[in-house]
């Protein structure tokens, strides 16, 4: 059997002040969470990359920077670190916690059968970091082997990172995975441990169509922002150049004048002073609802964000120390919340959305209590139930990752529909509630 929890040891370095809410920076902590940035270091190469470009024509948005900081062929974080886990540079609910993924697990199972139990799906991850959280919920699926008999599973991975899939496939298949000719639109495939198809692409669009559930776990804060400042003048771009004053540093600077951006993406309405965009986030939702009204689907969101209320939350991650996102790009991870509001927004009611919610709400109504008991009656040392109570503390708990993490959902507008408002409200009994969203009710 798997051991009952996994990563959780504590993770020692300290931030140089200490934080109001949240435990030594172990996961990337919401925003404003403080605390002082930890100094430049790295090879320089992006640095170099960057001044150049800067240097020769001009400013970037913020949303390039940190399109080139991160997914850059050749330079970028994700590409050549790819920082989850104990040994990176930030931890994340799957590698704290098998429960997490399990619980996962279950809601997908509990929506096939709610959705009158399809016989076939694929199970899409965005982002899949080291394949943990697939490896959990297919675990569940092996486990519920008996329930999803007859069903037909594949797994279809959009990954970016040469260096985590690579990893992935790794840990999914134990080496059953060879890279696919380049005229197909998959990198890789393999066979899981558990025995299913698997798939790598870069990008959504290449996932060939079909009944499919999505899942993006601390994806979506990791695509690019644009940030914009109201100013006497109107709104203003934040942009990044180089600093003229100091060699090769960076800095933030406000657009002359507006921008395309600012004139596409603010909303007449905006109350806010400073406001960040992701609209790569937007284009995504959009492609996820548009997929699940066509061939049907769920599609699960978790990440830390807000509902469209906060403003400055753009922040990098070294080592597990906050980090100041203009030094040393490339070698740090950036981030910035999720804007909810803006994700239900982009689905244009194509779908069904539910949330956000809290996850310690989520994974409660998902019975992760009941589950935290027999794994503790189940684990015979002292050291491994203080381990389970750890990682569950830190899941859940409000001041660390039960709070500020959220769930949100895209769900085909038939499956919530209440019995009054069909035409026949006899001839059908009420759609189960979704559970995680509400109590779990497995029948
Ligand atoms: N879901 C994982 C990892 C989160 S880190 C977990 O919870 O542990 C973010 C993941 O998204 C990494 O796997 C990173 O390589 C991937 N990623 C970042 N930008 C991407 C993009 N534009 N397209 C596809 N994957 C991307």
């Amino acid at each position: 059997p798997p051991p009952a929890t996994r990563g959780a040891a504590p993770l020692s370095p300290s931030l140089s002040s200490p934080l109001p809410t949240a435990p030594a920076a172990a996961v990337r902590l919401c925003s404003g969470a403080g605390g002082e940035p930890e100094a430049a270091g790295g090879d320089g190469a992006m640095l170099r990359h960057l001044a150049r470009k800067l240097r020769a024509s001009g400013p970037v948005t913020v949303a390039e920077y940190m399109r080139e900081a991160l997914t850059n062929p050749g330079q970028g974080y994700y590409t050549r670190r790819g920082g989850v886990g104990q040994s990176g540079d930030f931890i994340t609910s799957p590698e704290i916690s098998q429960v997490f993924g399990e619980l996962i697990g279950i809601w997908y199972v509990s929506e096939w059968m709610a959705m009158g139990k399809p016989n076939t799906f694929q199970l899409v991850e965005l982002g899949p970091g080291r394949g943990t959280l697939t490896e959990d919920i297919l675990r569940v699926f092996k486990q519920l082997a008996s329930v999803l008999s007859k069903c037909d599973v594949s797994v279809h991975l959009v990954e970016v990172s040469p260096k985590l899939s690579e990893i992935q496939a790794a840990t999914l298949t134990g080496g059953k995975v060879r890279p696919n000719p380049e005229d197909e639109s998959a990198y890789m495939k393999g066979i899981t441990k558990t025995g299913i198809p698997i798939f790598w692409y870069r990008d959504i669009q290449d996932v060939p169509p079909g009944y499919s559930f999505y899942l993006a776990h601390e994806f979506f804060d990791a695509l690019p922002i644009h940030k914009f400042q109201r100013t006497e003048k109107g709104w203003r771009e934040v942009l990044v150049d180089i600093d003229p004053e100091v060699p090769d540093q960076l800095r933030f600077v406000l657009s002359p004048s507006r921008t395309p951006a600012t004139q596409n993406f603010i909303q007449p309405e905006e109350r806010r002073d400073h406001v960040e965009v992701c609209p790569e986030a937007g284009v995504i939702v959009q492609r996820l609802a548009s997929r699940i009204e066509k061939d049907g689907g769920a599609a699960l969101v978790a990440d830390y964000g807000h509902n469209g209320t906060k403003t400055d939350t753009f922040r990098g991650f070294r080592n597990h120390k906050l980090h100041d996102v203009l030094s040393a790009p490339g070698t740090a991870d950036l981030t910035a919340d999720v804007d909810f509001s803006y994700l239900r927004k982009m689905a244009q009611g194509r779908t069904a959305t539910l949330g956000p919610i809290k996850q310690r709400e989520f994974l409660k109504n998902m019975g992760i209590d009941l589950r935290l008991q027999v794994l503790l009656q189940n684990s015979g040392d002292t050291a491994t139930r203080e381990q389970l109570l750890h990682s569950y503390d830190m899941l859940m708990n409000p001041e660390k990752m039960g709070d500020c993490f959220n769930f949100f959902a895209l769900l085909p507008h038939h499956r919530l529909v209440h019995p009054d408002k069909k035409d026949k409200p006899q001839s059908k009994s009420p759609p189960p509630p979704v559970a995680g969203f509400n109590e779990l009710l497995l029948k």
